[in-house]
């Protein structure tokens, strides 16, 4: 079913140029942009995947992951099929790059106003824009999240950061929180494994925080791909300096998955490490993704446990009920 698209300018010969993403496909009478899930008919943009959902589950908010957000909530999760880039080692390779290996299915068409109840029914506090890029199902995630905020729901992107100003302008009154994946710090690898950019995803994460949206940062650390420490170091360098040091910055083990299947996980001692090298450079929180050990979040002043975590179980053992340490009484950063 067709909806229309937002975000996109009408060209001359019935080509549109698509504005969501930083692709910015031109797009011809009769053909899609290459999320393949934006058509234009008759020099008219239109979205495939309006209220399509494939992916639809109650989550704690730690599985997006935010560490800073509502912590111990649950989050209701949404995704419909498509992505923008075509990562190598997707995770959820199954539906995001659906539009490129099979006709989508239709069956399921779920209005805004019921993943609203659903989330409420499930005692969410927030809706998750996750699992495949919220920046191609934007249309209706901006209607979704319309609709959450005038209920008190929070809404928050676990995204690729690949979307443009413009988009995050006009989602910005509707949503609270965002997790980037920065994939890499070079842009050849966006380039050859993601068919991506690099710098689009680092405007997006400055504009995402100076336009007050919470944001914690992600980064999967891919044997041979983006563990060079010097590569590691240079990005946390760049979340301590364009970010601020409060930004939570994750760093994920990698497991073999979908068209990556050449290597073993990442060693452990290669996050530890990371994660070291980032504590050094100033940045408070730092947590490990993918492994056995818990995480904590320690006060950054008096250095006080705050949040205990094991697993998905969360323990707010040192936080008072506006998330202040118990002990100094400092603001943890981050929306309680
Ligand atoms: S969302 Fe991005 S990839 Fe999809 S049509 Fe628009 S510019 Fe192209």
């Amino acid at each position: 079913m067709l909806h229309d698209a937002l975000l996109y300018d009408e060209l001359e010969n019935k080509v549109v140029q698509c504005n969501l993403c930083s692709h910015r496909c031109r797009i011809k009478d009769g053909a899609r942009g290459i999320c393949r899930v934006r058509e234009n008919r008759n020099g008219k943009l239109f979205t495939l995947v309006y209220g399509n959902l494939i992916a639809e589950h109650v989550d704690p908010i730690e599985k997006k992951p935010l560490y800073h957000f509502l912590p111990g909530t649950k989050s209701y999760s949404i995704a419909t099929p498509g992505c923008n880039f075509r990562c190598e080692w997707c995770q959820n390779w199954q539906i995001s790059q659906m539009p490129r290996i099979m006709e989508m299915p239709q069956s399921k068409r779920i209005k805004p106003e019921d993943i609203v109840k659903a989330a409420q029914m499930s005692s969410c506090e927030s809706i998750a824009y996750t699992y495949t890029e919220p920046t191609i199902f934007f249309e209706y995630s901006l209607d979704t999240a319309k609709l959450a905020k005038e209920t008190g729901l929070k809404n928050v992107y676990v995204t690729n950061g690949f979307m443009t100003t413009e988009m995050l302008e006009m989602i910005e009154p509707y949503l609270d929180g965002a997790n980037v994946d920065i994939k890499a710090f070079r842009d050849e690898t966006y380039h050859r494994l993601m068919g991506g950019r690099l710098e689009p995803v680092l405007e997006s994460c400055r504009k995402i925080k100076s336009l007050g949206i919470w944001l914690e940062i992600t980064t999967l650390i891919v044997p041979g791909v983006n563990d060079d420490p010097e590569e590691l170091k240079a990005l946390a360098q760049f979340i301590h300096d364009d970010l601020g040091p409060e930004t939570p910055w994750h760093l994920s083990r990698f497991y073999p998955q979908y068209k990556m299947m050449d290597r073993g996980p990442t060693e452990e001692s290669i996050l530890k490490e990371t994660k070291a090298m980032g504590e050094m450079l100033g940045l408070h929180y730092i947590y490990l993704g993918n492994v056995l050990a818990g995480n904590t979040t320690i006060c950054k002043e008096c250095g006080q446990i705050l949040i205990r975590r094991d697993g998905y179980a969360t323990r707010l053992s040192g936080l008072d009920g506006e998330g202040r340490c118990l002990n100094c009484g400092t603001a943890l950063d981050g929306i309680f």
